[in-house]
């Protein structure tokens, strides 16, 4: 789960992270009451989305009086922001967060994330601050320092130091940037965070060590130990097909390609996945309905796929172990009926009931086409979806 900077920036205060002062708004007005509450004439209007790169697209703007911050506050809240984490689609801009400007005497990069190899989290430090981690990881990897670190004995002080010396921490302000790395590594475990970035953590021309920046992301199994994180979560960043899903108890996450799939099972819906791939097209999204779906589930996934307009052709592939075949066939016969199919449609059942749920289906007068296995499954909606955009080879 992903929150704004503003709601990260206040977490790292609440835990002693120094951070600037601000207010957060959503109307012009509220942004130049802001601006003059705050106490320095250099203040900064910032976008708030769940995307970073905000800078370059023009959703981060200095000021330097309050003709300033309004003309700033005008031109971001409202704007449909594109970054290169947005997407081509961009994200409309609700909210501002405005706050006390900073003489910048030098940026660098923090950040902690999970290492899959070692299984811990894994403090990230570089001198390159404000650029992308990636483009430096890409580029100049010896720049990235890390210390893995042990989540329940935190990072201890010495390894805190050594990555802050390593990136060129001025020996004056040694003392301030290693508070701050094992600050942030407890913020990490304490709220079971996937990701903590502060991209740029900055020293200031009068010597402070502060955050400009701040994104964390938190493991969504975890959050139930954290209710005052779950309220921070805004929806209207997400994307509304995963909303709609959630509220189903679905699991479903959107891709790029052009089959839609309803599969039980994670590991059946990734190999499902896999082998859409093997047959020459792509998945349109990861979609497991879990072992005790209902009908009710099953018709609202079918909804959920095609209201996607990159769906081409759909792919149901059921095993029916929990889960009866003959509801699955229900589901999607309902489902058909109600929304308009105007793709092809390939269903895959085995296991329980599975013959009274093939004959359901055959016997609905729908076009759906059937499949005895996987492979033959995958074959044919791969097929289909060429045949239906007038590509026969
Ligand atoms: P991002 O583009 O979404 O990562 O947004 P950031 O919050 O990182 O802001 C982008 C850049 O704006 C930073 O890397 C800084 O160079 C600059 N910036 C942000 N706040 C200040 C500030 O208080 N003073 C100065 N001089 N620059 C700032
Ligand atoms: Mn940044």
């Amino acid at each position: 789960m992903k929150i704004h900077e503003y709601q990260a920036k206040r977490l790292l205060a609440k835990h002693g992270l120094s951070v600037p002062t601000g207010h957060v708004c959503t109307t012009v007005d509220e942004a130049v009451k802001a601006y003059e509450s705050l106490p320095t004439s250099l203040c900064v209007v910032k976008a708030q989305i769940h995307a970073g790169g905000r800078g370059k697209g023009g959703g981060v703007k200095l000021v330097r009086n309050a003709a300033e911050a309004r003309e700033a506050a005008e031109n971001i809240l409202g704007m449909n922001l594109k970054t290169h984490q947005t997407g081509p689609e961009g994200q409309l801009v609700r909210t501002i967060w405005v706050e006390a400007g900073s003489d910048i005497a030098k940026e660098y990069y923090i950040g902690i994330a999970i290492d899959r190899e070692l299984c811990t989290p894994v403090m990230m430090a570089s001198s390159e601050g404000g650029m992308e981690i990636e483009q430096v990881a890409a580029e100049s990897p010896e720049k990235i320092l890390k210390a893995p670190f042990s989540p329940s004995e935190g990072l201890g002080r010495r390894e805190a130091e050594r990555l802050a010396k390593g990136i060129g921490i001025p020996l004056d302000l040694l003392g301030q940037a290693t508070d701050y790395l094992v600050g942030l590594a407890k913020v990490f475990c304490e709220l079971d965070c996937s990701l903590a970035e502060i991209n740029p953590l900055v020293s200031t021309t009068d010597g402070q060590v502060l955050a400009l920046d701040a994104k964390i992301n938190f493991d969504p199994n975890a959050l139930f130990r954290h209710p005052e994180v779950e309220a921070l979560r805004d929806l209207n960043e997400e994307d509304p097909a995963e909303v709609q899903a959630s509220k189903f108890d679905l699991s479903y996450i959107t891709l790029d390609g052009t089959i839609g799939c309803m599969v039980n099972g994670a590991g059946l819906a990734m190999s499902t996945m896999d082998v859409i791939q093997l047959y020459g097209s792509e998945p349109a999204n990861f979609l497991d309905v879990g072992g005790g779906a209902t009908r009710d589930k099953v018709s609202e996934a079918f909804k959920i796929i095609l209201a996607d307009h990159k769906v081409a052709g759909v792919l149901v592939n059921i095993f029916g172990g929990i889960m009866r075949c003959d509801v699955i066939a229900n589901g999607v016969v309902e489902a058909v009926k109600q929304v308009q199919l105007s793709v092809p449609l390939v269903v895959r059942l085995e296991g329980t009931n599975v013959k009274q749920g093939r004959d359901i289906l055959e016997g609905s007068g729908l076009p759906i086409i059937t499949a005895s296995d996987l492979d033959d499954a995958a074959k044919k909606i791969c097929q289909a979806v060429k045949t239906a955009a007038g590509d026969n080879s």
